[in-house]
């Protein structure tokens, strides 16, 4: 069966640069072919940009910071607000358009947008809030106030697992906090971040300040140029370690800023007095969630020896329920992963821990007759540390599960790797709660649930997972840095109280 992907405003499809209020083509001249993971079709296409495009957005920027930062942040609160209200009134085309470039199923989809659009209701509310500090100086006579002020042009890059809502909680507090930004969006998903950006300017959010350049092949060319203009103060981005690795080096001479989103390896540990129901239902979304494609899914599964039999056995019968199939069909649960090579990746991490001994409960293979990029949910057991699928991300929808005696044991396998994001612990002991979320490695600790992210709650990670935190009252900080006024001289007699 055949389905449609429809827009009921098919001008949200656009496929250019947006650059100080124009959607302009490259100056090459040349385009990028998107493509729908689940069928393989032409969604359309979108500009090859090069390093003079991002010059032309950055100056842009660049030009639109001056007034952009000298509004008053109620005002930018209001322009944030009329966004969001366009985002849920737009939410269903939105839906569709991350859907279809990401492959994602309907009903993630749809969650996207409200978490995306979250982020720009969140940094409404706090733009107007960013406050600075008066302190007391150690000599008399002295005043010390200290400023908040927007770093100024930010390079934001986003990838693709989450076309707008990495997009929208980078440029939330960017724009609460009074900075203008360049956007290099993923050459696999450019079209949500455009449409997104053209519901901005319908909200009133003037020329010059958001501006987005497209790239796929020429990303490393566009990520360079932010990295190395003198006028982009700061570099946002989500991805894997290794570009993170590349893009820190690349900022060095500029001396940026730099908020740094990268990879995870997240352990789950579930204790033997866990809740089994809300064990299983934890794994399941954190692991499944956009076929297994997100930083902070479930990486390496380590369950008590006391549980472990019933607890796989449950886990397998809720996989067995997922329908795999093309995103647009309502049924489906699961979509494909993202491109023909990351299911070729991912074969390939399953077949090293089968051939290492690994057995596999459920699924362990393509599913072709869907098409190239679609794998099955999987379940694999007798996981060991030898083993690609323990040291590496996986990012495909595989579960795999260890076995563990003593808490300390499975603290120290969780703890052994050089990469720290989102950790899950399940148990019923609020002193083994205490220890394990007190010992684990990590920015974040879900405790008896599977859900972390939420616009209030800081994410990012520690180790190599990256530098920063988005979401939450903290994560304007990012974008804001800190300016003292010291006055001297002050002749203040104080008169006394009678
Ligand atoms: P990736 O690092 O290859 O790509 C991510 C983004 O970076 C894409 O937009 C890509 O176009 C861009 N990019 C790639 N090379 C670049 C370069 N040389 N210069 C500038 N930009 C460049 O990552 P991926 O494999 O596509 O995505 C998965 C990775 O992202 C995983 O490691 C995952 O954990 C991580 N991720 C992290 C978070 C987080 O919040 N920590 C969120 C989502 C994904």
């Amino acid at each position: 069966m055949t389905f449609e992907r429809r827009l009921k405003n098919p001008s949200l499809l656009i496929g250019k640069n947006y650059i100080d209020g124009q959607w302009v083509d490259p100056v090459s001249g040349k385009t990028f072919e998107v493509h729908d993971p689940a069928t393989g079709k032409l969604i359309g296409t979108c500009p090859e940009s090069n390093a003079q495009d991002a010059d032309t957005a950055i100056k842009a920027a660049s030009v639109a910071f001056a007034s952009w930062r000298s509004r008053t942040g109620r005002e930018r609160a209001r322009i944030l607000r009329r966004w969001y209200d366009l985002l849920l009134e737009n939410a269903d085309d939105l839906a569709v358009l991350i859907g279809w470039e990401n492959g994602k199923a309907q009903v993630d989809a749809a969650g996207e947008v409200l978490f995306a659009a979250s982020f720009i209701e969140w940094f409404s509310e706090e733009a107007g809030r960013i406050h600075g500090d008066v302190v007391p100086h150690s000599a008399p006579g002295f005043r010390v106030s200290v400023l908040k002020e927007p770093v100024g042009v930010c390079g934001l890059i986003a990838p693709w697992n989450f076309p707008a809502a990495m997009v929208t909680r980078k440029i939330g507090p960017a724009l609460a906090a009074g900075c203008t930004v360049v956007i290099k969006t993923a050459g696999e998903t450019p079209f949500t971040a455009n449409a997104l950006a053209a519901l901005g300017e319908k909200a009133g959010v003037p020329k010059g300040v958001v501006n987005i350049v497209c790239a796929l092949d020429n990303t490393p060319e566009v990520g360079l140029a932010l990295c190395q203009s003198p006028i982009v103060h700061k570099i946002s981005f989500t991805g894997s370690t290794r570009v993170g690795r590349l893009l820190m080096k690349q900022s060095s001479d500029t001396i940026k800023k730099l908020s740094l989103e990268l990879g995870g390896n997240a352990p789950v540990l579930v204790f033997n007095d866990a809740d089994l129901d809300v064990a299983v239902k934890g794994v399941v979304a954190s692991k499944f969630k956009v076929s297994g494609q997100t930083c902070v899914c479930a990486n390496r599964i380590f369950v008590q020896s006391g549980i472990y039999d019933e607890f796989v056995r449950r886990l397998v019968q809720v996989v067995q329920t997922f329908k795999v199939g093309n995103g647009a069909d309502p049924s489906t649960t699961h979509g494909p992963l993202i491109h023909v090579a990351a299911a070729d990746r991912v074969t390939a991490v399953v077949d090293d821990a089968v051939s290492k001994g690994a057995k596999v409960a459920v699924g362990g293979r393509r599913r072709q007759d869907l098409g190239p990029g679609f794998y099955e949910p999987t379940v694999l057991t007798d996981v060991t540390g030898d083993m690609r699928i323990f040291k590496e991300e996986i990012f495909g929808p595989i579960a795999p599960v260890l076995r563990f005696t003593n808490e300390e044991e499975a603290v120290d396998l969780a703890n052994s790797c050089d990469v720290g994001l989102a950790s899950y612990v399940y148990t019923q002991d609020i002193n083994t709660a205490a220890r394990v979320t007190e010992t684990l490695q990590v920015g974040m600790v879900a405790l008896n649930t599977g859900v972390m992210s939420d616009a209030a709650a800081p994410f990012g990670g520690v180790k190599q997972s990256g530098l920063g935190r988005e979401g939450s009252k903290y994560g304007i900080e990012d974008y804001l840095q800190l300016k003292t006024v010291v006055t001297g001289n002050i002749n203040v007699t104080h008169r006394a109280h009678i």
